[in-house]
This record gives C-alpha cells, sequence and structure tokens, in this order.
C-alpha cells in the first residue's frame, strides 16, 4: 500500500438486481467515492436518505456480501485493493440482533475471533483474554453467560458491537443499529460508539434514518437520491462528537440543531426531486 491510498474507494459502481430481465431494478447506480484513510482517526460517514434508495446495499457490497456482490458495474478498493468478498478488515453491525441465539455473550463474542485466529495470531487464552475485555469495554461485564434471549435489545446490540471490535477492522459498517431502541437507549448506544470509536479509530459507515444521528456522529454526511440511489449531496467538516459528553447536551447545543435543520432541508429538496 502506497502511503496516501484511500481506505475505501468505490469507482463508478452500480447494482442491478434481476439484471437483463423484466424486473431489473437498479438499486445503486454509478456511484464514485474515496475516503482518506487518516492514521490513527478514521472518519465518520454518516448516510441518510428515503427508505429503498440503496443505503443497506452500498455497505453489503462493500461488506462483500455474497447475496450483494460483485457489483454490476465498478470496481470497489479497499487500501488500494481490489476486494473480492467479506475480510477481516470489514465488520457489520446490522439494525436486526444477529448474535448466535446458541451462543451466550461470551461464546458469541469468542466466535469470530476463533473463527480468525490463525490470521489474528491468537491463543485460546488471548481468545478469552480480548473476548472478556471487550465484553466490558461495551458495558456487559457480570452477563458473560447469557444467552441473547436473555438481554434487552441495547444489550444485544452490545454485543454486536463487541463481536465486530474485537477483530479491531479498520472499518466498521452500521445498518441502523440503533433503529430498533427506544430514544434512551438509542442516546446510551451513541455515547459508547462514541466512546469506543476514539479507541478504535476505524473508519465508521453507518446509515441511520435519523438525520440528528447522523450529524452527530458523522464528521461527513451523505445523502442518498431517491431509487437509484446516488450520493446526491455530502456535507463534510461536521464537527465529530467529543467522548464524555453526554449525547443529549451535544445535541441540545444551538449550532447542532441548526446543522440538523440545514441537512433536513437538503434531504427534504432530494426527496422531493429538487423542488424547494
Ligand atoms: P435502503 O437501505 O436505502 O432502504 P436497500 O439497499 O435495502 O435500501 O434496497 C434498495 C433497493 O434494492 C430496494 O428497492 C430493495 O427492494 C432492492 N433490493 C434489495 N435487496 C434485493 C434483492 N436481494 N433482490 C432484489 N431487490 C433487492
Amino acid at each position: 500500500m502506497t502511503p496516501g491510498t484511500p481506505i475505501v474507494e468505490f469507482s463508478h459502481v452500480t447494482k442491478i438486481w434481476h439484471e437483463g430481465t423484466p424486473q431489473a431494478f437498479t438499486a445503486i447506480e454509478d456511484v464514485s467515492f474515496s475516503i482518506e484513510d487518516f492514521p490513527g482517526r478514521g472518519e465518520f460517514i454518516g448516510i441518510v436518505g428515503p427508505s429503498g434508495c440503496g443505503k443497506s446495499t452500498l455497505l453489503n457490497l462493500l461488506a462483500g456480501f455474497r447475496e450483494f456482490f460483485p457489483p454490476s458495474r465498478g470496481e470497489i478498493r479497499v487500501h488500494g485493493q481490489p476486494i473480492c468478498g467479506p475480510g477481516i478488515d470489514r465488520g457489520m453491525v446490522f439494525q436486526k440482533y444477529s448474535s448466535f441465539p446458541h451462543l451466550t455473550v461470551e461464546g458469541n463474542v469468542r466466535f469470530g475471533l476463533r473463527l480468525n485466529r490463525k490470521t489474528l495470531g491468537l491463543t485460546e487464552e488471548e481468545i478469552a483474554a480480548s473476548a472478556s475485555e471487550w465484553i466490558r469495554k461495551v458495558g456487559l461485564a457480570g452477563h458473560e453467560h447469557k444467552y441473547p434471549h436473555q438481554l434487552s435489545g441495547g444489550q444485544q446490540q452490545r454485543v454486536a458491537i463487541a463481536r465486530s471490535l474485537a477483530l479491531k477492522p479498520g472499518i466498521l459498517l452500521m445498518d441502523e443499529p440503533f433503529s430498533a431502541l427506544d430514544e434512551p437507549t438509542r442516546l446510551e448506544m451513541q455515547a459508547l460508539l462514541v466512546e469506543l470509536w476514539a479507541e478504535v479509530q476505524a473508519t465508521v459507515f453507518i446509515v441511520t434514518h435519523s438525520i440528528a444521528e447522523a450529524v452527530y456522529l458523522g464528521d461527513r454526511v451523505w445523502i442518498f437520491s431517491p431509487s437509484p440511489g446516488r450520493i446526491a449531496h455530502e456535507i463534510r467538516g461536521l464537527p465529530l462528537p467529543v467522548p464524555g459528553v453526554p449525547p443529549l447536551e451535544a445535541q441540545r447545543k444551538p449550532e447542532f440543531t441548526a446543522a440538523v435543520e440545514a441537512v433536513s432541508a437538503e434531504f427534504r429538496r432530494i426527496e422531493t426531486g429538487g423542488r424547494k
């Protein structure tokens, strides 16, 4: 990898479902972007847009998941190399609780570490230690032996975050991770994410239907156009959340509400096809 190589690049990426059939449907069209690699920092990209405009498709393509990958056109590169499927360098957190129901919290966090033990060069003791450390970091110490059905929605998302971050991915993909949670829990999870992000310094892509969440978490926000999805508008240079400052406090500041209003106005303009 040469210095300055972007961490993620999409070049003219299009995804057409059922291409060449009467059911052909273009989910995303000609999407190009490049995310710089800031060593020791990472970026936080908030993605919003009308439902069905291809936001999840973009994340799943970048994850390299089989149902989505490869794109119909274009190329996706990570650290300058075309991807050819999933990789340990990309972690994913879904909206729906994605832990294995038959494994405990500990078993779930250890699972990915075990699967990748050779690549990570870990012994069984190191796997156990790393899993315990991540369970503690996401605030689940004392819940190690519970099964997913014994946990609240917020706790289940904490497991999903621990499972992903334990593998130290340079890129974290989050698909509406907090959408199913009540508002106080969502704010708690935002605070947790900010705290962990300061530590792991990954590049995070977060799809959310909450403009406030995208503006709060993102240093860059993309607004997608209605289908076929494209990045219709990009807002850069948003202030990053400060670890230790409660999200509710930060989100009450006038500059925050002004930024949310500006993004909401742009969102509405794009949603209605450019009409004010
Ligand atoms: P968003 O995340 O913005 O709500 P998605 O990326 O989930 O949008 O979906 C974009 C479009 O692609 C939707 O119209 C959806 O129905 C379609 N789509 C998603 N997955 C498939 C699939 N496996 N087969 C056919 N169409 C799909």
